[in-house]
């Protein structure tokens, strides 16, 4: 193909996080198109530079004062002299240059062109670099992701986002949160764990909107036995600067002190000024873009992954949609990325592995009885050191005639790395009896989802 176009390049990829980044090698590495990708900021985008990554990283390190007093209880003659920032941060951002080094190697040694600077969309087949210079290509892929968002009100730019989270000077003493979701709920858990004082404000009646109604109502009082002040049915009015940090006042009419405000409160795609709509593409309500299933815009030599498209905000959704699109559109082999049945894990402490439908949604949707297994039991390990220990939570949700799994949810120390199988059991259509027939591995916390036996409650 490479010879026969008329354009600078087969491929122009607007982006370089985890989508991007995928689709730019692969297609470039693998299938010999001539490939470009523009980043205006740092190679890795949201989830190596200022998501999953760092977010993880944070979270093995507010879990180590937990651990020293567990040690203690084991035997071990541990001194703690507490969590430091100052020695933390340097090492997170090494990390940081080092994972991003390796994206651009990675871009280097598949051949693919790399520009450091913005770029938008001039027309269906053009893109204008910032500095003012154009290139052609058969086909433009937006891979812009998404920015957290702060609500519209007063005071809102004395408050950082995660974005500003990572980088902050010092760990603030007094900081509160607010919103609910992923975001709001993980950072809790992990400042509450390096030493802040943490404090949680949600505007809805109990966090993590849309996950299985048990599971986050274990979490959320967990959340609280930890610790973390979780405040529900209360949101913020405005915020003012004050001689002793930063005073919210909430819709409870309370003015309250904070040294740090953290809105957690949802993500925007990146489309503004992007010159998306005035090459002819769709962009939804919120201003993001409109792909069929195989990625394409209303343009068909424009296409579009990732949270750009606020489809399944997740890296390997991501990576998956980048590699369908190659497939699609260079190997000529249509693919559609499939959104069905996708297991995720939530950070908060305790941790949340998910894949499929919540009890509340199979109510709605499974379209026949239900057989819901529940167990709920204090983890070994903390049970024998005596220390406040996080209950577990494992749940199935079953279809009572079709036998499936048709949910999973587990709570609880490992809970990501557990859904990760679970959620291969599942995607293949298991049934209760199919885990049943599984012998348990003991002793672990993962034996309890094969060892259900009767269910908690039927439905329906
Ligand atoms: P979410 O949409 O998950 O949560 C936003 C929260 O802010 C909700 O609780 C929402 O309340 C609240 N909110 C929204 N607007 C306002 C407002 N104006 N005033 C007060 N509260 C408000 O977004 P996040 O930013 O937490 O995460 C974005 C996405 O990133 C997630 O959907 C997820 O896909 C991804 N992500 C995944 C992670 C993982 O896999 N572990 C980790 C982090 C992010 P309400 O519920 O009422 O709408």
């Amino acid at each position: 193909m490479s010879d026969e176009t008329p354009f600078d390049y087969d491929l122009f990829v607007i982006g370089a996080g985890s989508g991007g980044v995928r689709a730019a090698r692969v297609a470039a590495g693998e299938t010999g198109a001539r490939v470009a990708i523009a980043e205006e900021s740092r190679y890795g985008g949201t989830c190596v530079i200022r998501g999953c990554v760092p977010k993880k990283l944070m979270v093995f390190a507010s879990g180590y004062g937990r651990m020293a007093d567990e040690a203690r209880a084991y035997g071990w003659d541990i001194e703690e002299k507490g969590f430091s920032w100052d020695a933390f941060k340097p090492k997170l951002e090494a990390e940081l240059d080092r994972l991003e080094a390796i994206y651009q190697r990675l871009l280097d040694g598949s051949g693919v062109d790399k520009f450091n600077q913005r770029a938008t969309v001039a027309d269906a087949h053009t893109v204008r670099l910032a500095d003012g210079s154009t290139k052609t290509a058969k086909h433009i892929l937006v891979a812009t992701g998404g920015r957290p968002v702060k609500p519209d009100l007063p005071g809102a730019e004395l408050g950082i986002t995660s974005n500003e989270i990572f980088h902050v000077a010092e760990l603030p003493k007094r900081i509160l949160i607010i919103g609910g979701g992923y975001i709001g709920c993980e950072f809790a858990g992990i400042l509450n764990g390096l030493g802040s004082e943490v404090t949680q404000y949600y505007r809805g009646t109990q966090v993590l909107r849309g996950f299985d109604d048990e599971a986050r109502g274990l979490i959320a009082d967990e959340m609280r036995a930890a610790g973390i002040d979780l405040q529900v049915e209360t949101d913020v009015v405005k915020l003012e600067k004050d001689a002793d940090g930063i005073r919210v006042f909430d819709t409870r009419g309370r003015e309250t002190i904070f040294d740090q405000v953290l809105f957690a409160t949802g993500r925007a795609p990146n489309t503004d000024g992007m010159g998306l709509a005035e090459a002819g593409v769709e962009l939804g309500r919120n201003g993001e873009v409109i792909v069929d299933d195989f990625s394409q815009t209303a343009v068909p030599s424009i296409w579009a992954i990732g949270d750009v498209t606020d489809r399944v905000q997740l890296t390997p959704v991501a990576i998956r949609e980048g590699m369908a699109f190659v497939s699609t559109v260079f190997r000529g082999v249509p693919m559609k990325p499939d959104h069905e049945l996708i297991p995720t894990a939530i950070f908060t402490q305790p941790e949340m592995g998910t894949v499929g439908m919540s009890e509340e949604e199979a109510i709605q949707k499974a379209g026949e009885p239900l057989e819901i297994y529940t167990t709920s039991f204090k983890p070994m390990q903390q049970s024998f050191a005596g220390t406040a220990a996080q209950k577990i939570l494992m749940k199935l949700v079953v279809g009572k005639q079709s036998r499936k799994v048709l949910g999973c949810h587990i709570v609880g120390p490992s809970a990501g790395e557990m859904i990760q199988l679970a959620g291969i059991a599942v995607k293949m259509g298991a049934t209760k009896e199919d885990f049943d027939r599984t012998v348990a591995v003991h002793p672990t916390a993962a034996e309890e989802i094969v060892t259900m036996r009767n269910p908690t409650r039927t439905l329906g």
